[in-house]
Formats: C-alpha cells, sequence, structure tokens
C-alpha cells in the first residue's frame, strides 16, 4: 500500500483517486476551493440551472459507461432529449438544420451543390502522407474542401475548443481520424466503418448525459466515496523530493502551513497552473515549465431565460453553431432547456450562449452588460426574440480550454519524461489526456 497526494479536486483528481482507493491505497487530495468539481460547476438561479462548465457527457466509449457504474454514477445519469441529436448552424444569417442522412444531405442548404460534389470525391483521393504537424484545417481543405472546412469543421471546433481548425494540429486533436487516412484511405469509408459497433468493440450507441441537478453532481457523486481523503481550502505550495519520499507543503484559507510526506504524487491541476506550485529536487527541473505552456483562450458564457411564448423559433435541437465565415460575434448557442429538463421554470427557457475563444478573445474580457447585449442582439435576429429576458447572467472563464495545437505535444513529452525520470512523480489533467469528461474519468489513459 502506497501513501498517494492528489493535486486538485476536478474530474481528473476524483477520478485518479478513486481508481488508487479502489486499488487499497491511502490517499490524500487537496483541493484549494471549497468543493469538488473545477471547471464543472453548476448554479441555480431564478429557477434556473446554470451549467457554468460543461453541459454535456458523452457515453460513447464502454469505458465512460463502465466507469460511471463503478464510481455509482450511472443510475443518476439523465438522458439527453432526442430532439438533441439535431444539430445546427448557421448559413446566410439563417438557422439550417444539419443533414443526418443520405436524403437530408441531398436536399439541405447547409453546403452548395459544389460543396456536396467536391465533399463526395473524397472516398476516391489518394492517401497522402499526413504529418505529425498538419493542422485540422489543412486536411480537412485538402480531404473535403473549402466549404467543409467553413460550414462544418470550422463551426464544430468552436462549439467543442472555442478554437479554429488553423491552430489545431490534427494527430493531437482526432488522432482516430488522422488514423483513418493511414488505415482505409478515405474518412469517409473510416468513419463509416468505425461507426459500425461491430467493428469497434469499445465503442457503444453515443449517449449525451447530464444528472438532475446539473454536471456538478457528477463531480459530487465521485466525491461521495472520498469523504474522508478530501481535504478542502487545502493550496498545494511546494512538491519537494526528499529521499525516495514526496514532502508536500499546503496552505489553508486562514493561512495556516502544513507538511506531509508520500510516495506517489499525482499533480491533476490546468496547465496554466503548474508554475503556481515550488517544484523543488526534481529531475530534470526545467522540464516543468514545459508542463506549462498550453494554449488557453478567454470563452464567456451568457445565459438568457426567455418565456417560451417569446421565441418563435421551436428550438427543437441541441442549438447551433457560427460559422466564422458568417462574420457574427457569437460562436454559437446551446438550447439548455431543450436538452435536459429542470434547467428552466415552467413555460420559460434557457439559451447558453458562447463567445470569445481564439476567434474573439478581446469579446470574452467585455463588461458582462456588453456580452449580453452581444448575445442578445444576435440571438433575437436567429431565433426571433419577441420579449424581454426572464434571466441574464454571464460566467467569464479566462483560461478556458487546453488547446491541441502545436504546443501540446511539449507538454506530453515533459509529462512523460518528468514521470520517468522523478519515481512516484505523476502528471495528468485535462491538457494531457484530452479535454472531455470521458478522457478526464480515464486521465492517465494518455500514458499508454
Ligand atoms: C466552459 C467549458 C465547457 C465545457 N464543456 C464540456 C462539455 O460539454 N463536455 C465535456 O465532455 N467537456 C467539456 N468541457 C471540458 C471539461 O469540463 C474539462 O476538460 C474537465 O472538467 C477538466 O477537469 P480537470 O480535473 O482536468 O481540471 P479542472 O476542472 O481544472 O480541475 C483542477 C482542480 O485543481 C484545483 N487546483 C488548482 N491549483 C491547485 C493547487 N495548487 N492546490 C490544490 N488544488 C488546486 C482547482 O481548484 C480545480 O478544482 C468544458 C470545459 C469548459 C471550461
Amino acid at each position: 500500500m502506497s501513501k498517494i497526494c492528489i493535486i486538485g479536486g476536478g474530474i481528473s483528481g476524483l477520478s485518479i483517486a478513486l481508481e488508487k482507493k479502489f486499488e487499497g491505497h491511502s490517499i490524500n487530495l487537496f483541493e484549494s476551493s471549497d468543493k469538488v468539481g473545477g471547471v464543472v460547476k453548476t448554479e441555480k438561479k431564478n429557477g434556473f440551472l446554470l451549467d457554468y462548465g460543461p453541459n454535456t457527457l458523452n457515453v460513447r466509449l464502454k469505458k465512460t459507461k463502465y466507469l460511471l457504474q463503478k464510481y455509482d454514477a450511472w443510475d443518476s445519469c439523465l438522458e439527453a432529449n432526442p430532439n438533441s441529436n439535431k444539430r445546427m448552424i448557421i448559413r446566410g444569417e439563417k438557422i439550417i438544420n444539419l443533414p443526418h442522412d443520405g436524403f437530408t444531405f441531398l436536399t439541405s442548404p447547409f453546403l452548395s451543390v459544389r460543396g456536396k460534389l467536391r465533399l463526395l470525391i473524397e472516398p476516391l483521393l489518394p492517401r497522402s502522407k499526413n504529418t505529425d504537424t498538419e493542422t485540422v484545417a489543412s486536411f480537412i481543405k485538402r480531404r473535403m474542401g473549402q466549404e467543409v472546412l467553413d460550414y462544418a469543421a470550422n463551426p464544430f471546433l468552436a462549439g467543442i475548443y472555442a478554437a479554429s481548425p488553423e491552430s489545431l494540429i490534427l494527430n493531437q486533436a482526432f488522432p482516430a481520424i488522422s488514423e483513418m487516412e493511414t488505415k482505409y484511405r478515405s474518412i469517409i469509408l473510416g468513419l463509416k466503418k468505425s461507426r459500425n459497433r461491430d467493428n469497434n468493440p469499445n465503442l457503444s450507441k453515443s449517449k449525451l448525459v447530464s444528472f438532475k441537478n446539473g454536471m456538478e453532481e457528477l463531480a459530487q457523486k465521485l466525491a461521495l466515496k472520498l469523504e474522508n481523503e478530501i481535504k478542502f481550502e487545502t493550496l498545494v505550495k511546494k512538491v519537494e523530493s526528499v529521499s525516495n519520499k514526496w514532502r508536500i507543503t499546503t496552505q489553508k484559507t486562514n493561512g495556516n502551513y502544513s507538511t506531509l510526506e508520500f510516495d506517489e504524487v499525482y499533480s491533476t491541476i490546468p496547465s496554466h497552473k503548474i508554475d503556481s506550485i515550488e517544484w523543488k529536487n526534481i529531475h530534470q527541473n526545467h522540464r516543468i515549465r514545459d508542463l506549462c505552456c498550453a494554449t488557453h483562450h478567454p470563452l464567456a458564457l451568457a445565459f438568457l431565460g426567455f418565456n417560451k411564448k417569446d421565441i418563435s423559433h421551436p428550438l427543437d435541437g441541441f442549438g447551433f453553431l457560427v460559422p466564422e465565415v458568417e462574420q457574427m460575434k457569437i460562436l454559437g448557442t446551446l438550447f439548455s432547456s431543450t436538452l435536459f429538463p429542470g434547467r428552466a421554470p415552467k413555460d420559460q427557457v434557457l439559451l447558453t450562449t458562447f463567445i470569445g475563444g481564439e476567434r474573439n478573445p478581446n469579446l470574452a474580457k467585455q463588461k458582462d452588460s456588453e456580452i449580453l447585449s452581444i448575445a442578445k442582439e444576435e440571438l433575437t435576429k436567429l431565433l426571433g426574440i419577441s420579449g424581454h429576458p426572464t434571466l441574464e447572467t454571464v460566467k467569464k472563464w479566462s483560461e478556458a480550454i487546453p488547446l491541441p495545437d502545436g504546443k501540446i505535444s511539449l507538454c506530453k513529452k515533459a509529462a512523460l519524461e518528468l514521470s520517468k525520470v522523478n519515481k512516484g512523480l505523476h502528471f495528468a489533467g485535462s491538457y494531457l489526456s484530452g479535454v472531455s469528461l470521458p478522457n478526464c474519468l480515464d486521465p492517465l489513459q494518455y500514458k499508454n
């Protein structure tokens, strides 16, 4: 049995703590704030339920369901409204449904006839040697054409990472897609084969879930099994290697310092927080700097509630994303009260609008009133809103999501190297495992 220290009580830290506890180790998890979850935060306001961080958890990997069951969180999962399969984008200042089968692909105005023909020749194109540094933009343009880049890849990446396809590296962001070209030559054929669950034993039917009390309930469920192990309001200040042990210095919010020794340490704090800790007597200490280099952009979420009768759009889907070529200010909007029940009071709706990211970082730093008026102005035109909002709230993230761009491989190399040369020191977190909740529930898989 080892004595293990875990730094950070987000989903990555909680998952490692549970895994190690189930293996029989003694755990101390230090969390600087007064609650678990990290960026997974939910708040109740005027009868609305607001998810400030993640809104949905995609249970597609069989391992995700297995872990949720193991941690007693599965039975509380709330499945998204079947309407959430309906995805939308903006084209020509209008909301357009994305196609979901061959017929809707042919009839949908989401691509021009020319764009559709260009996409349809993808299976005929030869393999090309995609390099470790090829961007998502270059790959999509090469295989599927400019229009798919503009109206599919660009808004899709704004939705996942609040980033542009020009910055993201295909191998880091979508390694499976990159492998498809090598394996099947065509991405369309590869996607068809890999979607067939008989060909991929790790996948089950894709299912979006959340919880009755919002996504924060996930963190609370994980923490229930760690009641004695979590030390709240305890900031880790120093990690020091001292004769085969790890000496951890912490500071409580009342200012009191303490020091404890452990056999192993798992840091799960974000890349941009790594240098807030003093790392002492560490082999290859200079590599710590590389861990801090992940790119993050600021992001603001504008939450708007309305009376249902004041919106002419039926809000019958997941929401919409905005391609950059449409030259709007918002990145996209989730129809939150359509997605899950209990997000808005009776006869009202909740819309969550994303602003900023790589496309418009400065907009995310504006005053709340400015962010709300951008969201209201653009939503009013798109959704046909006539009345006044019944709720207006903003959540700002100054460093929202670590991007799988050119720098992330440096972080990963440094994390692996530091673990190799410092026995018992480990790094995890969304910048290493990948940002999705399923990745953070299995945060050490990046080491394999
Ligand atoms: C706005 C937004 C929307 C998102 N939407 C989705 C979505 O819909 N679906 C999805 O799958 N994913 C989504 N994500 C991504 C996902 O939520 C995150 O990648 C994941 O929750 C990160 O978890 P983590 O534990 O790695 O890090 P964090 O959540 O950042 O946790 C780190 C923890 O470490 C603590 N800490 C920091 N420094 C110290 C220290 N020195 N001592 C002690 N504790 C410390 C912090 O207080 C924090 O609790 C979203 C993220 C954001 C920001």
